[in-house]
């Protein structure tokens, strides 16, 4: 028996009793590999005992402290250390609890700019279907998962979507990747000009494409040109890195990748890496000295803002990061987990592609190679895939197949920084075997 609302009330789930390392242990003690981070959270495994020993400190120092009466060190540290390392002209930071509240802050910090600029007319978000930016109404309403929203529909903003650049379902096979980038970002413009670039606000897009269609990166130069779209416009880029940043695909912030920088950029997941809830909004110093040097202070605020204790725990996760070079392994163990995906499912019949950037990667599951065409939703294959890779005592982040046929299953891999060689091979092995099992059950 429970007292708990759970996600899927109707299925029993394994209780988490302890940690070691990149894997988390029931009260059977069966070991699970985490391949996922949970939903790309715990980038330095389970039991990072540096991490915990600034969190008990903090704790003994001072755990919390109400942010209008008091600012701490853990956050305006945590703050310096990002903004030393964040993308051009972003110069500030605002500390949230989690990915959801980082995108509401950023969307009303974008409309309180305009609002102080005079602008009063500006409404309208755009964003892109296929997306998911959280489940708090604003996040929910700037989100393109369809199944998400279709509930909510009528009490959600009133939100434009133009499409995701992703090239395996999206570029014409005769069209160059240069091409097809440029295509999809001008339906940005196409947007703005059919609204009134005057009543735009900004627009809205993951780095990396995370849970709704599975680590799917843009193709080069799209989000250049999505930076000159807004600007030519007037209309400020927010970008969610809320599962794609914080060294997830290598670099601290998935952006460096495309050479911009966005007005306001979201962070959380792996910037607790789970030890703490914690999230960020980063803005430039031109929204900044707006909003200060108008109504003079930003008209937002939760009680947890710059927590104490989530930003040490932060902190110290960043810390880490850096003492032990965990970016490189990033880059050294994707390239690896890439490469070893590619020798066990490159031919396979039912695995259409496999994407990605560091230690965040996907494969996308169709019925047919030829085609693309994806299983039928009704077969539920992803959640099937995960239930036979919890058998197997692995857990990997499964999505999709719910987009009205508009793309396939897919399965998430971000496992911790931590990982080495032999986890590369566990998670392949027990994948495939999950994968293949999965499919073996009668449709
Ligand atoms: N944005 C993205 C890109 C995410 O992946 C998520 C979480 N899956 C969120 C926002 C919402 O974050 P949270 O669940 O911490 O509110």
């Amino acid at each position: 028996m429970t007292a708990i609302l759970h996600r899927q009330p109707k299925n029993a789930l394994p209780l988490a009793v302890a940690g070691d390392g990149p894997y988390v242990i029931d009260s059977e003690g069966r070991r699970y590999l985490d391949a996922s981070g949970g939903a790309a959270v715990s980038c330095l495994g389970h039991s990072c005992r540096p991490v915990i020993e600034a969190i008990k400190a903090q704790l003994d120092r001072l755990p919390y402290a109400h942010t209008s009466f008091f600012t701490n060190e853990p956050s305006e540290q945590l703050a310096e250390h990002l903004i030393a390392r964040a993308p051009a002209g972003l110069e500030k930071v605002y500390f949230v609890s989690g990915g959801s509240e980082a995108n509401e802050t950023a969307l009303k910090l974008a409309r309180q700019y305009f609002y102080e600029k005079g602008e009063m007319q500006r409404r309208y978000f755009i964003a892109r279907h296929q997306s998911y930016h959280g489940n708090t109404l604003g996040a929910l309403s700037v989100g393109g998962n369809p199944g998400r929203r279709a509930i909510f529909e009528p009490i959600l903003l009133d939100t434009r979507h133009v499409s995701p650049c992703y090239a395996y379902r999206g570029k014409r096979p005769d069209e160059s990747e240069e091409a097809y980038g440029r295509r999809v970002a001008d339906e940005l413009e196409a947007k703005i000009l059919e609204l009134g670039a005057e009543t735009v606000i900004g627009f809205v897009a993951e780095t990396v494409v995370g849970a709704t269609l599975g680590a799917v990166p843009a193709v080069p130069g799209y989000f250049r040109r999505v930076r000159e779209i807004c600007d030519r416009h007037g209309i400020l880029l927010i970008l969610d890195e809320v599962m794609s940043g914080m060294g997830r695909t290598g670099r601290l912030f998935a952006c460096e990748d495309e050479g911009i920088a966005p007005d306001l950029l979201t962070c959380a997941k792996g910037l607790g890496a789970g030890y703490q809830p914690i999230g960020a909004c980063l803005l430039s110093g031109r929204i900044y000295d707006t909003i200060v040097g108008g109504s003079g202070f930003f008209h937002h605020g939760f009680t947890y803002i710059g927590h104490a204790t989530a930003c040490a725990g932060g902190l110290e996760v960043q810390r880490t990061i850096e003492r032990e070079d965990l970016l490189a392994n990033v880059a050294r163990q994707g390239a690896a987990l890439r490469a070893a995906l590619e020798e066990r499912f490159g031919n396979h019949n039912h695995v259409g592609d496999i994407r990605g950037r560091g230690l965040f990667l996907g494969l996308e599951l169709v019925e047919d190679r030829g085609s693309k065409r994806p299983f039928d939703p009704a077969r539920r294959l992803n959640a099937r895939i995960k239930r036979r890779a919890m058998a197997e005592g692995l857990m990997c982040y499964p999505g999709g197949g719910t987009v009205d046929g508009l793309a396939g299953d897919h399965v998430l891999l971000a496992p911790p920084f931590i990982i080495g060689e032999p986890q590369v091979a566990e998670i392949v092995d027990k994948l495939g075997r999950a994968v293949d099992a999965a499919l073996a059950e009668p449709a």
